[in-house]
């Protein structure tokens, strides 16, 4: 009998060590669980800032990272996020090249109990999002029209101007946001006689620029200012995004646009990156949308704390994205514009920039 207790006493102690031995193993891993982080393109500084920022926000959380760029070839993104899912990544933060080009991986995610937030870009087409991290996009395009409506004295009933549009890419459900956003404001001027668009290009189809590519906004550009404008000027160009500002600036210049007897359009843009406010400084571009990125990151990084740790997380949207498949319950950040009156105090104040970098 003592033998037998001796024997069970044994097999317990050996039991509990065993379980102490996985608890401590499992402790350890928590503090470093793995967060794949996809991200498109190196080609623009805002994706840059905003992996940077990921890495060190996540870190600072206590997270190890795994950081890819896909150079926008959406082959590339989904095996590096195939790659993540191999590796053991606890949770991916995917800003998607092509939106709806992940449904397979991502249910390789969720057969493998990954969960996934959409960073930035919403993922459509798949029930495996779980949350969709952003800014307010539909405002980023309200802001460029209601920009270009103040600047131009729309409302004061001044006009007729000359404008063109563009949009981003079709592959980007934000593309279509912006767009609409500012069509909300412009619209209404355009029906009025107030905008005149000549080459007739207003539909969304016939403006996007693949992949937000620069050297396709310039060329399309340079294609309407010679069928178009041979002998009238264009006013304001509506661009969603600086490096297709970029572009569209080249372009102009090209014809000798920003010369004392041909003033340069206004010319928006988005994500106050650093040529471009170099430019809004030059007086070439006009205004840009500044979307912080720190603050974004900073909520991409929390949300994703929340989820692995399965608290509640926290958002403010639960109606406007719906991704085809379900309502992607969101967090919007704040879209600011910004133009040569301004930047001092956005960018600069705010630390975005250091003075000299703008130099
Ligand atoms: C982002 C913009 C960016 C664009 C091109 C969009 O999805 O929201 O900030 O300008 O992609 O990179």
């Amino acid at each position: 009998m003592k033998k037998l207790l001796v024997g069970l006493l044994t097999v317990a102690m050996a039991f509990t060590l065993t379980a102490c031995g996985t608890k401590k193993e499992d402790a350890t891993s928590s503090t470093k669980k793995k967060i794949g982080i996809a991200m498109p393109t190196k080609s623009s500084q805002r994706w840059i800032d905003d992996g940077n920022n990921m890495v060190s926000e996540l870190k600072k959380l206590g997270y190890d990272t795994d950081l890819q760029y896909a150079e926008d070839v959406v082959e590339n993104q989904v095996s590096q996020i195939e790659n993540m899912i191999t590796k053991g990544a606890n949770l991916l933060v995917v800003a998607s090249i092509d939106g709806e080009a992940l449904s397979d991986v991502l249910q390789k995610a969720k057969d493998a109990n990954i969960p996934v937030i959409s960073y930035d870009r919403l993922i459509k087409k798949t029930s495996n999002v779980d949350y969709y991290v952003s800014f307010d996009n539909f405002k980023v395009g309200v802001l460029q029209g209601q920009y270009i409506e103040e600047k131009l004295g729309l409302k004061d009933g001044k006009g007729p101007f000359n404008i063109e549009l563009f949009a981003g890419s079709p592959d980007d459900n934000n593309a279509y946001y912006f767009f609409d956003g500012a069509m909300s404001v412009l619209k209404p001027y355009i029906d009025k006689g107030k905008l005149v668009v000549k080459s007739g290009q207003t539909k969304f189809d016939q403006i996007a620029i693949l992949r937000w590519d620069g050297a396709t906004a310039q060329a399309r550009m340079d294609n309407l200012l010679s069928k178009y404008y041979a002998t009238d000027k264009v006013d304001i160009v509506l661009s969603p995004f600086d490096g297709i500002s970029m572009g569209i600036i080249s372009s102009l210049k090209g014809v000798g646009y920003g010369k004392s007897d041909k003033k340069m359009p206004i010319v928006t843009g988005q994500d106050a990156e650093l040529a471009s406010v170099k430019s809004i400084i030059a007086g070439e571009q006009t205004e840009t949308i500044f979307k912080d990125t720190r603050v974004l990151a900073k909520q991409a990084a929390k949300m994703a704390d929340q989820m692995i740790k399965g608290d509640k997380v926290e958002v403010n949207d639960e109606k406007t994205y719906n991704n085809g498949n379900k309502v992607v319950p969101s967090f919007l950040c704040v879209p600011e514009n910004v133009d040569k009156d301004n930047y001092k105090k956005e960018l600069i104040d705010s630390g975005y920039y250091s003075e000299d970098k703008l130099k």
